[in-house]
């Protein structure tokens, strides 16, 4: 069972996520375990403050090391692993790095929130950084619920079919070819012959044809 540990000050917003549908269904089974660890219980000031003024000034605050850390070393020797620190800072998270992540038997992730994270526990817990995009959210939380998402579904068992995902978008650098169901004609819209032609080496063919183009016209660079 993969096991993917967040260090957070919002652990019912990771618990939510994650109980609903295919992911939740792979916990129930097994296949994967989610945890979420309070930041904020290992404060050890009466107020529980997490968070502090930059030196140095200037705008919001940052949080501290030491309930970071602590939470951390809550974490039993079994379940550490690979320590990711969501950042827009990091390398920009791609399918690829999905695949690898996949393999790995443990994860942790470090959710910061107002201006980040007091810069010595990053190194003493020597993360990796990876972001999700070139843009600011408010917390690490929606960056690391998609980053597991997308690693999760590649776990063995958790998609009902492999080919689910052997087949999708950037699975073989390519975007997925285009999906149609019932009905046959939608608003004078027809499914392409081909779908309803019963014809396996032909849809294949077509799809792949299909599967370059729109490559071409939506990501270009992709082809490259
Ligand atoms: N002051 C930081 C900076 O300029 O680099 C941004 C801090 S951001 C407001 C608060 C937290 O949100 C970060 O510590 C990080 O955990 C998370 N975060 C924000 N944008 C992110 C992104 N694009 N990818 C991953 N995490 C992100």
């Amino acid at each position: 069972m993969k096991q993917y540990t967040v260090l957070t000050l919002f652990p019912e917003m990771i618990i939510q996520a994650f109980s609903h549908s295919i992911l939740a269904r792979a916990q129930k089974e097994n296949h994967i375990c989610i945890e979420a660890i309070d930041i904020r219980s290992f404060s050890k000031n009466k107020q529980k403050h997490v968070d502090d003024y930059p030196y140095g000034g200037g705008a919001g605050m940052v949080m501290q090391a030491q309930p970071i850390y602590d939470a951390y070393q809550s974490i039993p020797e079994s379940k550490k692993g690979r320590v990711i620190y969501l950042s827009p800072q990091g390398k920009t998270f791609t399918q690829q790095l999905a695949q690898e992540l996949a393999k790995e038997e443990n994860i942790v992730f470090l959710c910061g929130h107002y201006e980040g994270v007091d810069e010595r526990v990053l190194e003493q817990l020597e993360v990796e950084e990876i972001s999700i995009g070139d843009f600011v959210l408010t917390g690490g939380e929606i960056a690391a619920i998609a980053v597991i998402d997308a690693v999760a579904r590649l776990v063995p068992g958790v998609l009902g079919k492999e080919a689910s995902f052997q087949e999708e978008s950037f699975s073989d650098g390519l975007l997925e070819y285009p999906q149609y169901t019932r009905p046959p004609v939608f608003m004078g819209r027809a499914v392409p012959d081909i779908l309803l032609s019963g014809h396996h080496g032909n849809i294949k063919k077509w799809r792949k044809e299909q599967s370059i183009l729109r490559t071409k016209q939506k990501r270009p660079d992709l082809l490259k």
